[in-house]
């Protein structure tokens, strides 16, 4: 790794990364050979986490396609100096901004969403002019195996390449003296990241985790809102980091509200064959044990063996139950009531600032007031996850879920430094500055 490493600044430093024709040249070359391995992909997204070829589309592939399409059309724009006002105080000189690569830039995915995690992150190395070295999780085999033959029939390993492995694998990468280092990951890791970053003073962008909430007002659209908390819940058996991790409904409206989540839980994720299973046997324990929380209302049976979980509505859960002490990550969804809005803003904001927060009501007040008042990383009114597709929103989460952004003109500037330089006239010299000399400014 350490040689990798060594080539990699190498051929940073001969300049090739700079010039907008190779990062165009980079970008357009993924998209054709991903084009080429896309049934592949699909395939391994099926066979590892059972995604259907809709969800492979929509959640991973196409995201990664819409991802080059928007940085490749903008770059050139990106890339250019910019030059930015100079106070009188300085005649004679100007200012420029230069955006430039960090440099070799380590990238941590996780297996999630596998395949879109680990190309997002690279595309906008790649788009800054960075080099790169990718590390996938270790749970889904597959797709890092997949990930290391698309990538190595593009790049040249001095340029791009692929590390496979787990958690050794990963400590010792973080060991080396990156320029950059992109995690997508757990809070608790995401701390392990940083540690090892601080050790080299390498700049760090966190993609973490959470409990995002979704609160539903008294004067929500409670059909509307059951069924996109349902669609961004139970999506990918909510092993998504910006799912809703728990509903917090108005006491008032919330019989109507489970009543039309169970409708459409049957309607977009009944058929047992076609919904996501969740990564591994022992994740899948893990959630089994949440299923004694609260009173099940929907859902709950299981199949530990075929890694299957019942999309599952939990009712009468309290904050001090074991499945609200930490991201639940899989498909049960407890259910919590709040009397007024400022009961829900101060119980949410008990807990780390959330990576999303949804928010379901018709009164601008109470959208405002929330906006206002409650800290976190993204999100929608009205709505679930489709915020994470906007490329004109920079997406990243806050305090405990995040540090940085990306997406779209986010992620060239999670990769760039923008270099700050004032470019003096030669022609005359301003003699106020300089101390005893004649001229002088005199301050008294
Ligand atoms: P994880 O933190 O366990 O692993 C992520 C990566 O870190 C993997 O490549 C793994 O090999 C490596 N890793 C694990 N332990 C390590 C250690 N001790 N030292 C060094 N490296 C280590 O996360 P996960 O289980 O793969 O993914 C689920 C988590 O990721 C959830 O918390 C989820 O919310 C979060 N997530 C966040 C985003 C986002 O964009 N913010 C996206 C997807 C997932």
């Amino acid at each position: 790794m350490n040689e990798l490493l060594k080539k990699q600044k190498r051929y940073f430093r001969k300049g090739e990364t700079l010039s907008l024709d190779f990062r165009l040249k980079q970008l357009t070359r993924l998209k054709e050979t991903i084009q080429k391995y896309e049934q592949t992909i699909t395939d391994t997204l099926k066979k590892e986490l059972h995604k259907s070829s809709f969800e492979a589309y929509t959640t991973e592939i196409g995201i990664v396609y819409e991802e080059i399409r928007f940085i490749t059309k903008r770059l050139s724009d990106w890339m250019k100096p910019q030059r930015v006002p100079t106070p009188l105080t300085h005649l004679g000189s100007k200012s420029y901004i230069y955006p430039e690569p960090y440099g070799v830039s380590l990238i941590i995915a996780p297996w999630n969403y596998p395949f879109q995690l680990a190309m997002s992150p690279l595309i906008g190395a790649i788009a800054a002019g960075n080099c790169a070295v990718v590390k996938p999780s270790e749970y889904t085999p597959e797709m890092s195996a997949l990930l290391k033959t698309i990538i190595s029939e593009v790049f040249p390993e001095e340029y791009v390449a692929v590390v496979e492995g787990g958690v050794d694998v990963s400590q010792q990468l973080l060991d080396l003296r990156f320029d950059h280092i992109f995690f997508t990951g757990s809070v608790p890791v995401g701390k392990i990241v940083m540690a090892a970053a601080a050790k080299h003073l390498t700049p760090v962008t966190l993609e973490l985790g959470g409990k995002s909430p979704a609160i539903v007002d008294a004067s929500a659209h409670i059909d509307l809102a059951a069924k996109r908390i349902v669609w961004g819940k139970f999506l990918n058996a909510g092993q998504t980091c910006i799912a809703p991790d728990y509903v917090l409904v108005h006491i008032s409206v919330k019989f109507l509200l489970i009543e039309r989540m169970k409708q459409y839980i049957e309607q977009l994720y009944g058929d047992k064959d076609t919904y996501s299973r969740i990564v591994t046997v022992r994740h899948a324990e893990r959630l089994v044990r949440f299923l004694t929380n609260g009173i099940v209302v929907h859902g709950g049976t299981y199949d530990i063996e075929q890694r299957w979980i019942e999309p599952t509505l939990l009712d009468d859960v309290t904050w001090d139950d074991d499945i609200m002490q930490e991201e639940i990550f899989g498909p049960i969804l407890p259910i919590l009531t709040f009397g007024t809005v400022d009961e829900a803003i101060q119980m949410i904001n008990d807990y780390e600032k959330p990576l999303a927060l949804y928010l379901f009501s018709e009164d601008r007040d109470v959208q405002q007031q929330v906006l206002q008042q409650v800290r976190f990383g993204g999100g929608c009114i009205n709505d679930t996850v489709v915020h994470v597709a906007n490329p004109h929103l920079p997406f990243g989460g806050v305090g405990q879920s995040g540090i940085g952004t990306y997406h779209g003109k986010a992620s060239f500037d999670a990769f760039t430094h923008y270099k700050s330089v004032l470019k003096q006239t030669t022609k005359f010299d301003i003699p106020l500055r300089y101390p005893n000399f004649p001229n002088a400014l005199k301050w008294v």
